[in-house]
């Protein structure tokens, strides 16, 4: 199903913004992919976005960190990516809130019970939007971020996240952006509100096996 056609049986007329998701991928498909007019872009890890970055600093790109990220190397992340989805405990919060200049952020929600997936547990996430509301970076949480747990119904994860996104409102009443779908599970996501799908492969095509 095409995106168009997902966002019309949910009855919706905005339609979720993309993000081509390019890691693993040389700077050379980005810039490919920015002339046919794309211009928000993810990663996943830090060495390899800072360069494209810096590679790619002559096209006006938007730039989505959406890998975990270390709380030592938040502010430097900072200054290249403009947004980042990946914020899930109070560290990171706060080394964000220093930074030379504040990136969006979306408070990511792990739907596994595996602490190494990424994104703060469902019943924490009221917690961190609190934190977040009491700190510099309140104007900057766009919203939640989840990535649906693999052999599950993804309808389920999503209706989920859309469930925690109106609890993370009643906090933070800006964090109204959903960050959720991927290449195989989209029209679930734009479903459930999605505002942001971050899609790689159905882009790309499969991605260069990485080092
Ligand atoms: C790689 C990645 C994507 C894109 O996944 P595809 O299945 O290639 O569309 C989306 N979100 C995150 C967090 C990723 O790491």
């Amino acid at each position: 199903m095409s995106v168009a056609e997902a966002t019309r049986r949910a009855g919706r007329t905005d339609p979720p913004t993309i993000i081509a998701v390019t890691k693993f991928h040389p700077a050379e498909l980005v810039r490919s992919l920015a002339s046919l007019g794309v211009r928000e872009f993810g990663e996943s890890r830090h060495q390899e976005a800072r360069e494209k970055a810096a590679d790619l600093a002559d096209i006006d790109l938007e730039w989505h960190f959406v890998g975990q990220v270390q709380t030592k190397k938040a502010r430097q992340i900072a200054r290249y990516a403009h947004v980042i989805h990946s914020v899930d405990r109070p560290e990171l919060l706060d080394a964000l809130a220093k930074a030379e200049r504040i990136p969006d952020q979306f408070l990511q929600i792990n739907l596994t019970d595996d602490p190494d997936r990424g994104g703060a547990q469902p019943d924490d996430i009221e917690a961190l939007a609190e934190r977040a509301a009491a700190s510099d970076a309140a104007p900057h949480i766009r919203g939640v971020m989840a990535v649906a747990p693999m052999g599950e119904d993804p309808r389920r994860a999503f209706e989920k996240v859309a469930e925690i996104s109106s609890r993370v409102q009643q906090i933070l009443p800006g964090a109204t952006d959903i960050s959720a779908g991927m290449s195989n599970d989209f029209p679930a996501a734009i479903e459930f509100g999605a505002t942001h799908l971050r899609i790689g492969t159905a882009i790309t095509g499969l991605r260069p096996s990485h080092r």
